[in-house]
């Protein structure tokens, strides 16, 4: 445990291994619930938020040190959780982006003041840090995924105690070296390791932690979502994104997007495109060039700067993918290109004519796989986008703003692109789900807002 601004020392730790070598790359604490919750009443007693400008302080330092950084942490990403090092350098990159984001939000963050009609008085709303935050991460994105949640934390004034992925937990245990050195108040952040069901389950219902903000698998979330009942809860859950490609599209854009939207992180991603669905005879030239794309896609050892496509995060989840290709050739889909499994590794795949109803397309597939469906007509393609039981995101890629603003109107989720993938990404913009992808929003601002409680303060005026 890290706790206190030092690793606690541990009887009982756990290896952490890399994917492609299997080769130990750290250790980490085993925690127990008691250790556990004598780290959260320490966090309670010392907890006080600091000024809105020392916040942003804190959170540009962090940003510069990421940045100084870079080389080692994305190594760390690459070695701990199998993704290439020519994506984990934007990763460290797009996480120093967000603390740079949060910090300028720190500053920002103020209420409104509100004339009450028939009342002389004025009322004022104050935005308060909700108090200790729990943050529970996956191993996508391991640096990522913890800044998306440390650092609105810290900018809404928060204490943090982090549950990051057993699978990816040194990366985490590194981000918060740097911000203890960013000037991070030590008492001011747990970060745990262990059994998932045994410290998992322990934060989220422990009674000193105000709100839970969960990222990982629909099953997973509903679970700390029953633990943590009666709390604030944040869930950014799982995600079948489609990109809808119409029959007037830019098949370039369109073949592009697939080739990135697809691929990146080997297809470990929430809002990257997990179905291809494609309305009327533009099909077979779109087939065409993501084959191309995937065939330009390098798979292998994720720390050769050359490779695009590094292995999935353990050989049972290859095995899963693998298994969920072969039942949609079953089932008369045509593998055009890759899936091929070599221990974690899946080359990049291309399946066509996958039918709607496939296991590929309906469960979320984590896997470097660009399934397309062929549908007839807009409404048919509706149907489909909407016919799995997730809704992140979706893209849209046609010249026809109308036909575009309809099927956005008519879509099950939280955003729709034109001209670009369901993984467009920003800090300033809102990020979640509906339906079995999630509850709230997060985006840097909106988790700050998320992180605050509203307080009413009213007095005599004028
Ligand atoms: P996971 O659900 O297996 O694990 C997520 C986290 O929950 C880990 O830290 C894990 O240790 C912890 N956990 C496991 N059991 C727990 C329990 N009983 N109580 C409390 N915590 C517990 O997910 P994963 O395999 O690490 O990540 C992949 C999933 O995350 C995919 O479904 C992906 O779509 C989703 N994801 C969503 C987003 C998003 O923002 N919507 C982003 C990235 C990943």
């Amino acid at each position: 445990m890290f706790r206190d601004g030092a690793l606690q020392p541990s009887s009982d730790d756990i290896a952490v291994r890399s994917p492609w070598t299997g080769e130990t790359v750290g250790r980490v604490a085993r925690d127990t619930a008691a250790q556990l919750d004598e780290a959260v009443r320490g966090v309670r007693a010392a907890w006080r938020p600091p000024r809105p400008d020392r916040r942003a302080a804190i959170l540009h330092a962090a940003a510069r040190l990421i940045r100084e950084r870079s080389d080692a942490l994305a190594e760390l990403i690459s070695r701990e959780s199998g993704v290439c090092l020519a994506e984990t350098r934007k990763e460290t990159e797009r996480a120093a982006t967000n603390l740079v984001v949060a910090a300028g939000e720190a500053e920002r963050l103020r209420g409104e003041n509100i004339p009450v009609p028939g009342h002389d008085r004025l009322a004022l709303t104050v935005f308060e840090p909700i108090g200790i935050v729990a943050a529970i991460t996956p191993f996508n994105r391991p640096l990522n995924q913890v800044v998306v949640k440390i650092a609105p934390a810290v900018a809404a004034g928060c204490a943090v105690v982090l549950k990051p992925s057993e699978k990816t937990p040194l990366t985490a245990l590194a981000f918060a070296e740097i911000l203890l050195e960013a000037g991070l108040p030590p008492e001011h952040l747990v970060v745990t390791t262990g059994e998932p069901g045994v410290i998992g389950a322990a934060i989220a219902g422990h009674p000193e932690i105000d709100m839970v903000t969960f990222t990982g698998s629909a099953s997973t979330g509903r679970a700390v979502a029953r633990a943590a009942a009666g709390k604030k809860v944040l869930l950014e859950l799982g995600g079948n994104d489609p990109l809808i490609v119409l029959p007037d599209a830019d098949l370039a854009l369109a073949m592009q997007l697939v080739g990135q939207g697809a691929f990146a992180t080997a297809g470990q991603s929430c809002r990257g495109i997990k179905r291809v669905i494609v309305v009327g005879d533009v099909a077979d030239e779109l087939v065409a060039g993501v084959v191309e794309a995937a065939r330009g896609k390098r798979a292998g050892d994720p720390l050769d700067p050359a490779t695009d496509v590094g292995p999935l995060i353990s050989e049972d989840a290859a095995v899963v993918v693998e298994r969920r290709i072969a039942g949609a050739v079953a089932a008369n889909a045509k593998l055009l290109h890759g899936g091929d499994r070599r221990g974690p590794l899946i080359t990049p795949a291309v399946l066509d004519h996958v039918p709607a109803d496939a296991e590929l397309v309906v469960e979320e597939t984590f896997g470097p796989v660009a399934p397309v469906i062929r549908v007839a007509d807009t409404a048919e393609a509706i149907r489909v986008a909407n016919g799995t039981r997730y809704g992140l995101q979706a893209g849209v890629v046609t010249s026809n703003v109308a036909a575009f603003t309809s099927i956005a109107e008519a879509l099950r989720v939280g955003a729709v692109n034109l001209n670009a993938g369901p993984h467009f990404d920003s800090p300033h913009i809102p990020f979640g789900g509906v339906k079995s992808s999630g509850l709230g929003r997060e985006g840097i601002s909106y988790s700050i807002r998320e992180m605050s409680t509203v307080k009413t303060v009213t007095l005599p005026y004028p």
